[in-house]
């Protein structure tokens, strides 16, 4: 009897790596001895792992979207004062991070605001709770994403690397007006944009409302076409408040009495944004 356990538990690292079971293969000789001591029922010790092999897997998908994602680190929901963007809600931002319905529709996300005013901290802090709640993001800094989408175009490839960004759940693209037309072919974006429409889900984050973004695609009608399809199913965060960085400067400066920054350097908070 004990020869046969012997010879079957030598086998069991192998197959159980074949399996792809590697939280079974690490945690069985532990269960399997507490099961023996305490008379489990076998059912039990198999339900047991199973259970948590399933829940490693998760984690580890997690994990992996996560480094896939790419977004800068330590931007999170947590570190982000809402005070600070009183039009902001926090319950609506909320909402958008558990994913919900509005990924299965396409719906976009539009952010917009002066320089320093949140905007890519809170599109990487949306993008890291969605990983979390299971869904696949990836954040781009949209001059990076043109670029590689340029040399698809290049290559003759465009519509499969727009077809491979499918996958994402949600894209995110940081600083879309640092794109210029004058960057040639900006025309891959409007592609990405018609691509992903009501199917697959946009965020975006811009200085500057829709009314500078002529400056973005090569043509009048495409921008409109590109700003319509965009906008038909969207959500818009106006995060117009003075820069974040500016004001935290200033009070640390206040605090420390160091006059290195003066209170003129800081506009009132009632200013309108205009681009920097
Ligand atoms: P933007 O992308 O609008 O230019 P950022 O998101 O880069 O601004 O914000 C500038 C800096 O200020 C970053 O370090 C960011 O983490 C921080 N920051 C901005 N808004 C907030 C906020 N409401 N709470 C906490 N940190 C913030
Ligand atoms: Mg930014």
């Amino acid at each position: 009897m004990s020869d046969t356990l012997t010879v079957d538990t030598a086998r069991l690292p192998l197959l159980l790596s074949e399996l792809r079971l590697p939280t079974v293969a690490r945690l069985w000789p532990d269960f399997a001895e507490r099961a023996d001591r305490e008379g489990w029922p076998a059912a039990r010790l198999l339900a047991a792992l199973a259970e948590l092999e399933v829940a490693e897997r998760v984690q580890r998908r997690i994990q992996r979207h996560l480094q896939e994602a790419r977004l800068p680190p330590g931007k999170t929901l947590d570190s982000f004062e809402f005070a600070a963007v009183p039009t902001l809600s926090r319950a609506q931002i909320a909402a958008l991070a558990a994913g919900d319905s509005w990924l299965e529709k396409g719906t976009n996300i539009l952010a917009f605001g002066p320089p320093g005013s949140g905007k890519t901290h809170i599109a990487a802090a949306l993008g890291h709770a969605l990983v979390d709640n299971g869904f696949r993001v990836l954040f781009t800094r949209t001059t990076d994403l043109v670029q590689r989408l340029q040399a698809a175009r290049q290559d003759l490839s465009l519509s499969s690397a727009i077809d491979k960004l499918d996958k994402y759940d949600l894209l995110i693209l940081d600083d879309l007006s640092y794109v210029h037309k004058s960057q040639a072919e900006t025309s891959v974006l409007f592609e990405l944009i018609s691509a992903r429409y009501e199917r697959r889900s946009l965020m975006i984050t811009a200085n500057q409302p829709f009314g500078a973004w002529d400056q973005i695609f090569p043509d009048k009608a495409m921008t409109v076409a590109a700003i319509d399809r965009l906008v038909h199913h969207a959500v818009i965060l106006e995060m117009n408040v003075e820069s974040y960085r500016r004001r935290t400067a200033l009070t640390r400066a206040a605090a420390t009495g160091d006059t290195a920054v003066s209170p003129d350097a800081v506009a009132p908070a009632t200013r309108s944004p205009t681009p920097e």
